[in-house]
């Protein structure tokens, strides 16, 4: 999954696409003025710099070949043509205000992924294990453009969002402004609303892991390979996946003993190995009572100490 993705425009936002039913040059015409409009606003570029980038528009030439034959396109042609004209709308926006504005929007929706470039933030302890979080390769995360679960094809670890509102834990409200914006971590420095390729290539890069941070302790990393295994996420993942095709609650059974496996094996982190509870989530990724809600599941515990999962929101 592609964390950037959110920085996309929509591509069938609604009103647009009434208009492709209609044969006439003028909703042709009010189609990119209103998608111009909207992509203005998400941008927080300036509203009274329209016109001024709707005649930078209208000089491309795939604009006028689109606007002339408008008339003899159906409406299934309009539409697919208008994924290209779309992105040229795009790419003349992001074009219009090239800079950071520090709206702060960026770090309002999500926190960052950390990369091996990122190491320093750590020795230097700027940033504690108790600031971020893992989340495991396998995890189900909802992608945002198929509105589908996909699952992790690789470990992140992130910083800590705020849970009221999902903001990056490091961003202050009240200032607007990062707590450690001097040294933000790499994906922050590349973020670049105005060119979502930044992003692209940065994501295709290796991401900073538990290994990387835990290579001198032999022993943990050993107790993390005994989680992985009690409590695997593609074995979750998989019992889910079958419970859903053959609603046999049976098959609901490994993830409830997955469940208790995770709870002791954190109880023995913080008792045994002094580990405090805001660190966990960093050395055994996110607890699977957590992880079960993306599958719509919720975990209860009755009062003989007994888990259950019941369907959630
Ligand atoms: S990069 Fe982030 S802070 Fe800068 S203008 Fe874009 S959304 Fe705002
Ligand atoms: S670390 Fe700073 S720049 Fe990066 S998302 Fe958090 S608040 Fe924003």
């Amino acid at each position: 999954m592609s964390q950037d993705s959110e920085n996309t425009p929509s591509m069938d936002e609604a009103g647009i696409q009434d208009l492709f039913q209609s044969d006439s040059q003028n909703d042709f015409v009010s189609a990119v003025r209103l998608a111009t409009n909207r992509i203005l606003i998400s941008l927080h570029a300036e509203e009274e710099r329209l016109e001024e980038i709707l005649e930078e528009i209208e000089k491309n030439s795939f604009y006028q070949d689109f606007k002339n034959s408008w008339e003899d396109l159906t409406p299934e042609e309009r539409t697919r043509k208008w994924q290209q004209q779309l992105e040229h709308i795009v790419q003349t926006v992001y074009a219009s205000r090239p800079y950071c504005l520090r709206c702060g929007d960026c770090c309002s929706r999500v926190s960052p992924s950390l990369h091996p470039e990122d190491l320093d933030l750590l020795k230097d302890g700027l940033l504690r294990f108790s600031d971020l979080y893992t989340l495991r390769k396998g995890e189900p995360v909802l992608n945002n453009i198929t509105a589908t679960l996909d699952n992790l094809s690789e470990e992140l670890i992130k910083l800590k969002e705020k849970p009221e509102n999902g903001q990056c834990s490091f961003y202050d409200e009240s200032e607007k402004s990062c707590r450690i914006y001097e040294q933000r971590p790499l994906q922050c420095r590349t973020q670049e609303c105005w060119n979502p390729q930044a992003l692209e290539k940065l994501w295709s890069k290796d991401k900073l892991t538990r290994r990387h941070l835990l290579k001198d302790d032999a022993e943990l990393l050993e107790l993390l390979e005994i989680h992985e295994q009690r409590c695997s996420t593609e074995k979750l993942d998989s019992a889910i996946k079958k419970y859903w095709e053959t609603g046999e609650t049976s098959e609901l059974d490994s993830v409830i003993d997955m469940l208790s496996q995770d709870v002791i094996i954190r109880n023995f982190f913080m008792e045994k190995l002094e580990r405090s509870e805001e660190e966990l989530d960093f050395l055994l990724g996110r607890p699977l009572a957590k992880v079960v809600e993306a599958y719509k599941l919720k975990v209860e515990k009755d009062e003989n100490g007994t888990y259950h999962l019941i369907h959630g929101e």
